[in-house]
Formats: C-alpha cells, sequence, structure tokens
C-alpha cells in the first residue's frame, strides 16, 4: 500500500467516520448538521458502512488504541461541554429522570395487500378500497427524530416514512344522515375533499358513506398537524406533518362529547385504513394518537391549540389502544400547560394522560431536588431549543396555525 492509498483509506475508516459522526451529533442544528457531513464528504450511510479496503493488522490495533484514549477524552469532554439542549446540570437531571425503554413493538398485524388497481380506486386484500379521483401531491416526507434515551439527541439519519398516523375531524358542515338527504350528503362531502385537496389539508378523508379518499400520497407531507409533538418508548417527534400520516373523519367535535359522531360506515373504514397503513408502515399502536392529544401552541406553551377528538375518539373500535391513558408527551417531555377550558372542552378520557404526566413530573422534581414549576420551565426551555431550527413552516397546518 503506497503512501497516497494509505491516507485515501485513512479517510475511510471507521476512525474517521466516528471522529465525524461524534461531531456531528454535536451540532444541534438539522442544516448544520447535514451541512457539516456534506463538507466532509461522508454520507450518512457511510457512518455505518464497513471500509471496503483490508485492514492490515497493526493498523487495527494502533487505531483501537487511539480509539480508547479518544473514548476517555470524550468522557471528560462530555461531563464537561455545554450541553445544546439545557445546561449540563439540567441535561444530567432530565436525562436521569427519563427511564431507558425498549424500542416501540413492532406491527403484529397480518400482511394486507393490495389486490387490484384502477386509475380510480385501489382494493386491498382486508376489504379496504381507496378511490383516488381526489388524489394530489406535494413535497416528500423528510424529518428528524430526538432520541428519548439519550436526552433527546437528535436522530442522525433523515427519516421518510410515516412513524404514526393522527386522526382529525373535518368540523365541517353536516346534514341528517337519512336517505332522503342522500344528494346533500353527496354534495357536502364531495366539495370537502375538493377543498381538502386544494388545501393539501390531510392524507386521507373518511367521508359519511364509509368511503376512504386519498388526498395527499402517503408518502408525501399534508398540513394536518402544525405545532405538535408526540413520543413512542423512543423517539419524540416534533411537527408531526412529516412524520405521521393525517387521516380525517367527515364530522364534528363537540364540546364534552364522550362518544363519537361518526356513522357506522365511517367506523369500519377507518378500522381497515388503520390495519392497512399500520401494517405497510410497522407504525406501533402507541403512535396512533388524535389531533388534540399532539396540538401545541408554542405562544402561550399551552396544549390543545385544535380540539379534534378530544376525548371521544373509538379506539377500541379501531384495534388500538387506549392512547388517551398514557403521560401526555406535551406535558411529560416539554413541560407544557394546559387551561381549564381546554380541561372542560374534552371528554374525562382525555384527562388521564394529563394527570399521569403530572405524576411523572413531581416524581423526576422531587429526584431533582426542585420545585415542579422549575422542572416544567426546564422542560420547556428543551422543547423552544428543539423547536428553534425547524422554522414556521414545520408549523403549518391546514385547520390554521
Ligand atoms: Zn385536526
Amino acid at each position: 500500500m503506497t503512501v497516497l492509498a494509505f491516507t485515501r483509506w485513512l479517510a475511510t475508516t471507521a476512525l474517521m467516520r466516528w471522529w465525524v459522526g461524534r461531531r456531528a451529533s454535536a451540532i444541534v442544528s438539522p442544516v448544520e448538521r447535514l451541512r457539516f457531513l456534506q463538507t466532509h464528504q461522508v454520507t450518512l450511510n457511510d457512518l455505518r458502512a464497513r471500509p471496503a479496503v483490508p485492514v492490515p493488522y497493526w493498523v487495527v490495533l494502533v487505531s483501537g488504541a487511539a480509539i480508547g484514549v479518544s473514548l476517555l477524552g470524550v468522557a471528560t469532554w462530555r461531563s464537561t461541554k455545554s450541553s445544546p439542549v439545557a445546561g449540563p446540570a439540567q441535561a444530567a437531571e432530565l436525562a436521569r429522570v427519563e427511564k431507558p425503554v425498549p424500542p416501540p413493538k413492532a406491527a403484529t398485524l397480518e400482511k394486507i395487500w393490495v389486490v387490484d388497481t384502477t386509475p380510480a380506486i385501489e382494493t386491498y386484500s382486508n376489504g379496504l378500497r381507496v378511490e383516488k379521483k381526489f388524489a394530489t401531491t406535494n413535497r416528500p416526507r423528510a424529518y428528524y427524530t430526538y432520541n428519548r434515551n439519550q436526552n433527546l439527541d437528535i436522530s442522525l439519519t433523515i427519516r421518510n416514512q410515516p412513524a404514526g398516523i393522527v386522526f382529525h375531524t373535518t368540523e365541517s358542515h353536516l346534514t341528517e344522515f337519512t336517505p332522503a338527504n342522500n344528494r346533500t350528503l353527496r354534495r357536502y362531502g364531495e366539495s370537502l375533499i375538493g377543498y381538502v385537496r386544494d388545501q393539501k389539508a390531510y392524507n386521507y378523508v373518511i367521508d359519511r358513506f364509509g368511503r376512504v379518499f386519498r388526498v395527499v400520497e402517503e408518502n408525501e407531507v399534508a398540513f394536518h398537524a402544525g405545532h405538535s409533538t408526540w413520543a413512542d418508548d423512543r423517539w419524540v417527534y416534533l411537527n408531526l406533518n412529516d412524520s405521521f400520516i393525517g387521516v380525517a373523519f367527515e364530522t364534528q367535535t363537540v364540546k364534552g362529547d364522550e362518544n363519537p359522531r361518526i356513522t357506522s360506515g365511517q367506523m369500519v373504514a377507518g378500522r381497515l385504513l388503520t390495519d392497512m397503513l399500520r401494517a405497510k408502515y410497522d407504525i406501533a399502536a402507541t403512535n396512533c394518537p388524535t389531533h388534540a392529544q399532539v396540538s401545541v401552541n408554542p405562544q402561550n406553551m399551552i396544549i390543545g391549540y385544535h380540539t379534534d377528538w378530544a376525548g371521544n375518539f373509538p379506539y377500541e373500535e379501531l384495534g388500538l389502544p387506549d392512547n388517551y391513558a398514557p403521560a401526555s408527551p406535551a406535558v411529560l417531555i416539554f413541560g407544557f400547560a394546559y387551561d381549564p377550558s381546554f380541561m372542560a372542552s374534552t371528554g374525562a378520557r382525555m384527562w388521564k394522560g394529563l394527570l399521569a404526566a403530572e405524576d411523572q413530573i413531581r416524581e423526576q422534581a422531587k429526584q431533582n431536588g426542585r420545585s415542579v414549576a422549575e422542572q416544567k420551565a426546564a422542560l420547556r426551555e428543551r422543547y423552544k431549543k428543539l423547536s428553534a431550527p425547524l422554522g414556521e413552516h414545520g408549523g403549518k397546518s391546514a385547520e390554521g396555525e
């Protein structure tokens, strides 16, 4: 091996990739991180690849020793550097109270496949029929996630597959669901879906007859969630337009309503569509919340800016666990508050997640020897730091900002 060849090889060794990866992981801004990686001509995949050139044993020994020494240095550096998310003390405390947890369970649904497709209709093996005449396009999905087990470190990879589903109501004008109103029902439904297509507001709409309309293509962004956050056991998601599929039922939310105001046709179609999407993208059942659960207002740091499906979503009928019950990620991870009018407007089921989050925050505060107010302030600070680089675009919602 010549000196030049050796230098070239060294540039692609695990040591080099490790160094670049380490430096990149310390950069909070996605744009800055990408720029750094591009500057170093190291693609994200290269960071995981093995060296293509056979490695002489003495190089392995020398590199191993160098990595060992460097790791010691990093341990010292990590303990003294100021965290990009919060102050060093805050970061350590926040990390300590986040329990290490296993990755989300894979979907256990049976395989569902496309049986037949025409320009107008896609038919699936579970009985789902998707109408395509209103289908439109937008930009591809592209988003980062934040590692819950590592103090919300931003992921190294840009993801482009949906991680979950957010359920909405269209809040559109309704008429009584009777045969006599058939013509009006159809007119309302189709004009609604035309509007949704123009706004690129959802990926799917289920009309009152239970017809499933694809609007924005699944692998593209719909402007459905606005400022929002959700989390599974492993990852935290911010502004869910890119990361979650938007599914809307043609119906309205009535304050304090405990029962879903959807037709039996919508219920069946909602189940078939949810099963298909979960099976196709391996979506965890816990990553299927409603808009009211994920919606936040960064201006006043209060949750529930949108209140659709605030307490009456038929989780069980759609083959999902009661996702109202686990601690609300917006409250638990980012210290968002809620006002009495939101509590009054939601069904009691939604309170469970809010109270569970409050309990855990109290525990965190106790462990950290600080007041609940101080703990929440630290959590809110990290939301501001993580969400700032996303800009305004990530928070767009066709239902209103
Ligand atoms: Zn909504």
